[in-house]
């Protein structure tokens, strides 16, 4: 058994990351198996070595331990760049230059109905799609957003079930066998994003690469990525990637019920160690 926990290096970790990562540090040691640590600094704009420095001390003061170096997303951009490589060759791939404005305003048409959203926020309208059908075969364009095509990388897979194991129970999540069909993919999700403009690789598709690259056996996380897990399974069969097992978790909310965010720097856990709560006082207060 291998987990991970990947926080971002763009602000304090608060108790919904202590959370989360006790989590995955006690299954792993329940399991006999391995707690792994990956920096998620994709946004190189927004990561600091300072906050990835803060959190590996908080995460230690927490009593967890992982396997250094641990993986950073930003050292493994080649993998990421293989993987783009790939789908772009199977021609599932296309570029964009919407802004969220475009966006907006496409979906506004009258014609467009109420607009749809997704695991990304609002559905992609398809705006650019064609354009990339009509140039033809071309090598893959650097330093743009490419989305994924998914009305073809789901014909591509050509019936084989987009599905996966989840544990969790968390409101929201479904508990059991997870499997989506085609149509839900292409109306409730759409062309996701896979590279972005000025950072490479987007999240899902680094994502998928560093679970199999980690061999991860058993994905915990908020039980807000549960809806985004299913582009998650797709892109590993089309990669030839095997799946994880997922167990989407419950997130701790503030006293307005409200999830907390990185901005929550009330409850960073740098906070509670100023002020003398130990590690065990910590975990209680999370319930663990
Ligand atoms: N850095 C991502 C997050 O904090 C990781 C998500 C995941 O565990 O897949 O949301």
């Amino acid at each position: 058994m291998r987990t991970r926990f990947a926080p971002s290096p763009t602000g304090p970790l608060h108790l919904g990351h202590a959370y989360s990562a006790l989590l995955n540090h006690d299954k792993a040691r329940a399991g006999g198996g391995s707690f792994l640590l990956r920096i998620d600094d994709l946004d190189q704009s927004r990561s600091r070595p300072e906050w990835e420095a803060q959190l590996k001390d908080d995460l230690h003061w927490l009593g967890l331990d992982w396997p250094e170096p641990c993986w950073r997303e930003s050292e493994h951009l080649a993998e990421y760049d293989a993987a783009l490589d790939r789908l772009w060759a199977m021609g599932l791939l296309y570029p964009c230059s919407c802004s969220r404005r475009d966006i907006r305003e496409a979906l506004s048409a009258p014609q467009e109905g109420a607009p749809l959203t997704g695991p990304d926020g609002l559905v992609y309208p398809g705006t650019c799609r064609p354009l990339a059908a009509a140039e033809g075969p071309r090598p893959r364009p650097r330093d743009t957003t490419l989305r994924l095509d998914m009305a073809r990388a789901c014909a591509r897979l050509a019936g084989a079930p987009i599905a996966f194991l989840e544990t969790g129970t968390a409101p929201g999540v479904t508990t059991g066998t997870e499997l989506s069909e085609p149509a839900e993919m292409i109306q409730g999700i759409g062309d996701v994003v896979l590279a972005r403009k000025d950072m490479g690789a987007a999240y899902h598709l680094a994502v998928v690469v560093d679970d199999a690259a980690q061999a991860i056996t058993h994905v915990v996380r908020g039980a807000d990525l549960f809806e985004a897990t299913r582009i998650h399974v797709l892109l590993q069969n089309l990669l030839g990637l095997s799946t994880p097992i997922y167990h989407h978790h419950d997130l701790i909310r503030d006293d307005n019920g409200k999830r907390l965010a990185k901005r929550d720097d009330a409850r960073a856990i740098a906070l509670y160690r100023s002020e003398g709560l130990t590690p065990s006082a910590l975990r209680a207060m999370i319930g663990l």
